[in-house]
């Protein structure tokens, strides 16, 4: 992978944040403390202001440095899921990954979100779309970037109606019901602007 396309995929991702951070506010506003989105565009705005140096580097480095930045920014529950994220994707992405390598890291840093966060998939979390993600990756096959897309932004839609069983939202109990997830909705968006941007 070369600098440009890091530089493009970085970039989506940190834009499309900035662009939602109202969106994203609002929705931890209905469940949360309603720092969400202020929280991630702190996090990616650094991550912006680096970027030409992240960029420079091999795709894992270049990983290692976002994660970082993220844990460093960020704050909340968010950041340091977000963090560990990055940080293990970082240690076993190859340089320029075949699908089959990326679905292999992805799965890999699934798994460290839900050691960090003591968590799993059904709470009403970031991980409600981490992990069908995951299952979309690591089964291949044609069309792969589209099935990802739409199904990053379903499984977000589909913590609607979920009830919270970890983070802040859990405190809420039944009155999570009914609303999106925050952190679900910041991770579809992610995705989504990174299969838009990737190759492109
Ligand atoms: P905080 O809740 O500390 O204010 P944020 O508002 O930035 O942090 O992030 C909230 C989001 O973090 C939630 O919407 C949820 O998706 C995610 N989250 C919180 N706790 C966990 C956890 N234990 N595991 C996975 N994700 C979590
Ligand atoms: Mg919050």
């Amino acid at each position: 992978m070369d600098e440009a396309e890091r530089k493009r995929l970085i970039e989506a991702m940190a834009q499309t944040v900035i662009a939602h951070a109202e969106e994203l506010t609002e929705l931890d506003r209905q469940i949360g403390d309603g720092d969400h989105g202020l929280n991630m565009k702190r996090g990616f705005e650094a991550v912006l202001e680096t970027l030409p140096a992240t960029a420079a580097q091999p795709l894992p480095e270049a990983l290692k440095g976002v994660g970082t930045t993220l844990v460093m920014k960020v704050g909340g529950a968010s950041g340091p899921l977000y963090g560990t994220f990055f940080l293990a994707l970082a240690k076993t992405m190859p340089d320029t990954p075949t699908a089959a390598a990326l679905a292999e890291a992805f799965a890999a840093a699934v798994e460290a979100v839900k050691a960090r966060g003591k968590s799993q998939a059904g709470q009403k979390t970031m991980l409600d779309v981490l992990v069908p993600v995951a299952a979309v990756l690591s089964a291949g096959g044609e069309g792969l970037r589209s099935r990802v897309r739409t199904e990053a932004l379903a499984a977000a839609e589909a913590t609607r109606p979920m009830k919270a069983i970890r983070g802040r939202a859990s405190f809420l109990g039944e009155r999570s019901i009914g609303h999106l997830d925050p952190g679900a909705r910041s991770s579809a968006l992610m995705i989504a602007a990174v299969c838009d941007a990737i190759g492109g």
